[in-house]
């Protein structure tokens, strides 16, 4: 998968990228990152990308020339052939929710291009380029970057390859709808705290059966609105009905 970030701090990147599965998939070939400084698109001597809002008000608005540059030169930095088109992905509080099954979606891209907003936002009009509109939460962040970060992150450790056990991802929150299990490492005991008896029975059924009710349990408690869309089996409902209120 190839993805270009288009941003005004592309010195916010390297770090993020260059490290743990983000590093690896890169060293692999599996992911190429470019990031691109929307002000390199900028004209003029001081490469100026935003300006005053019309109808006033407060802050400042990103000016769509570099942007529409920028989206340009990206897509043209497509390096595979294979099919599927590019995915033009503008971050923005006013989104979609990005969600695991949307990293699914874009894990089986070929090529997303992020646009990094900052100040007020973008104008409106780069909106007839972009074919996503994304947000990663109900919370207003000061820039596009860290949303960027995310997408990337969520998406990239999903590319076939990238983790160290292919089987990790789909045990994951979200991974059916239902949020995980809880972990255990060594001491068996720690501050008077036992693992649970069933984990170190080594009967698989039992475990299995074990994790599936506290993915169930938790979830119900934490997030019963996941629930609704989650996939359930008849042994997961019988669990839910038998659960205590
Ligand atoms: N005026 C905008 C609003 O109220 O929706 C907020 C602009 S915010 C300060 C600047 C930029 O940060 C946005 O253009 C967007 O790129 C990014 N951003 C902030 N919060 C975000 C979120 N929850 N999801 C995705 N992008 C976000």
């Amino acid at each position: 998968m190839e993805v270009d970030i288009l941003t005004i701090f592309p010195g916010m990147f390297p770090g993020v990228m260059s490290e743990s599965i983000l590093g690896r998939a890169q060293s692999k070939g599996i992911l190429t990152v470019r990031v691109h400084d929307i002000r390199d698109f900028a004209l003029g001597k001081h490469r100026i990308v935003d300006d005053y809002p019309f109808g006033g008000g407060p802050g400042m608005v990103m000016k769509p020339e570099p942007i529409a540059a920028a989206i340009e030169h990206a897509l043209l930095c497509r390096e595979s052939d294979a099919g599927g088109e590019s995915r033009v992905l503008l971050t923005t509080p006013a989104g979609r929710p990005f969600t695991q099954g949307l990293a699914r979606e874009y894990a089986a891209c070929e090529h997303l291009v992020i646009l990094c907003g900052h100040y007020e936002g973008i104008d409106e009009r780069v909106g007839t380029l972009v074919t996503d509109e994304v947000s990663v939460g109900d919370y207003v962040l000061t820039g596009g970057e860290i949303p960027a970060m995310v997408i990337v992150d969520a998406t990239a450790r999903l590319l076939p390859g990238a983790l160290g056990d292919e089987a990790s991802a789909a045990e994951d929150s979200f991974w059916e709808g239902l949020l995980d299990y809880p972990h255990y490492t060594r001491p068996r005991q720690w501050r008077s705290l036992e693992v649970p008896d069933v984990l170190i029975s080594g009967d698989h059924e039992r475990i299995r059966r074990w994790r599936r009710e506290q993915s169930l349990e938790r979830t119900r408690r934490r997030r019963p609105d996941l629930l609704e869309h989650a996939e359930l089996t008849e042994e997961d409902l019988k669990t839910l009905r038998n659960l205590a209120p």
